[in-house]
């Protein structure tokens, strides 16, 4: 058991109680499990004090001590063994989320795109739900899919929910923010196979992500193969949509705490291939469908990375993602880039 040592460099980082957080993922991917933070002496109290709830949160004690000298604040230490927190080159995620999700209370975008250009991923996409910007929370069970007529009158108001409201600050934070982040949404179906995207906010976006988080018609008591079936057709009316990017997969059956359908990885990895649609390496609260992935690679399916992040300390955790193209013997280069650059 170490401990994990930040440095003054690191303590004095804007993004150094995230650093912190990322320390820690990054002694856990090479098979440690740290048991204390030790921070430099005569760090100024309060920060002291913010650097001891972070690691309270993390269920560590954090300490006071000697910790080594370095001026790099990306590096931290497992004992002697210095951590270097930066991502290697090559990397683009093309899924998190803003502080206009639902479940987004503990993200800002400023600071995630911050944080996540700083560690070095070379292209930070934000695709926030669509639904979560046209409805209000409590529709978050997904009612709105069967009532179209909800949908239409939502889109009649010249808000269209909190639509208008995002479209204008993605507006105003792209020349803050600079190429390198891209703007897209993560849009679902509803009504019976219909897009989830009012015409009006079909443009404007570099590039659509599509998902199925709930599959439409299900009545109680569906059985396994009904279930599969229904959501084959709407994997496949999803794939005729203008998106570049299928989100998580085979994430509804684990999550309906169904068993995942391995039968379909193949139909659904030919499926993506034939409409050019990259399939998403997503870890987020997901098991991990390796074998998905091998045949994508087989059928000539495109790869995409995504993070999923909903709150700021998960922007550019990637790790897991690195070793799953390391299993898929993927190099990085062949992963969806932006195509102008
Ligand atoms: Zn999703
Ligand atoms: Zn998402």
């Amino acid at each position: 058991m170490d401990a994990i040592l930040l440095t003054p460099a690191l303590t004095a980082s804007p993004f150094g109680l995230f650093l912190l957080d990322k320390a820690l993922k990054a002694a856990h991917a090479a098979g440690a499990s740290p048991n204390r933070i030790v921070l430099p002496r005569g760090l100024d109290p309060a920060l002291r004090a913010r650097f001891i709830g972070e690691a309270a949160r993390q269920g560590l004690p954090c300490v006071e001590g000697p910790t080594p000298d370095s001026d790099d604040p990306f590096t931290a230490f497992l004992a002697e063994v210095p951590l270097d927190l930066r991502l290697p080159a090559g990397l683009h995620d093309w899924h998190a989320h803003t502080q206009f999700a639902y479940c987004g209370r503990g993200i800002d975008l400023q600071d995630a795109a911050a944080l996540s250009l700083a560690l070095g991923v070379e292209t930070q996409g934000f695709s926030e739900h669509a639904f979560a910007l046209y409805f209000p929370g409590d529709a978050l069970k997904f009612r709105w899919q069967g009532n179209p007529a909800f949908v239409e009158q939502v889109w009649a108001t010249p808000g269209r929910g909190r639509m208008a409201a995002y479209r204008e600050w993605v507006k105003s934070l792209r020349p803050l923010l600079g190429p390198r982040v891209r703007f897209g949404l993560e849009v679902d179906l509803f009504g019976g196979g219909r897009f989830c995207l009012a015409p009006e906010d079909l443009e404007g976006w570099d590039y659509l992500i599509g998902a199925v988080h709930e599959v439409e018609g299900l009545t109680p008591g569906a059985t396994q193969a009904e279930i599969e079936s229904a959501w084959l057709r709407d994997v496949e009316r999803l794939l005729t949509m203008p998106i570049a990017i299928l989100a998580h997969p085979f994430r509804y059956f684990p999550w309906a705490g169904l068993p995942v359908p391995r039968h379909l990885y193949r139909p659904v990895a030919r499926m993506l291939a034939q409409a050019g649609i990259a399939a998403e390496i997503n870890h987020h609260k997901n098991p991990f469908e390796l074998d998905f992935f091998r045949a994508c690679l087989e059928e000539g399916t495109r790869i995409s990375l995504g993070t999923d992040a909903h709150v700021t300390r998960d922007i550019a955790d990637l790790l897991p993602h690195l070793r799953t193209l390391d299993e898929l013997g993927l190099p990085l280069s062949e992963t969806l880039r932006p195509a102008i650059q």
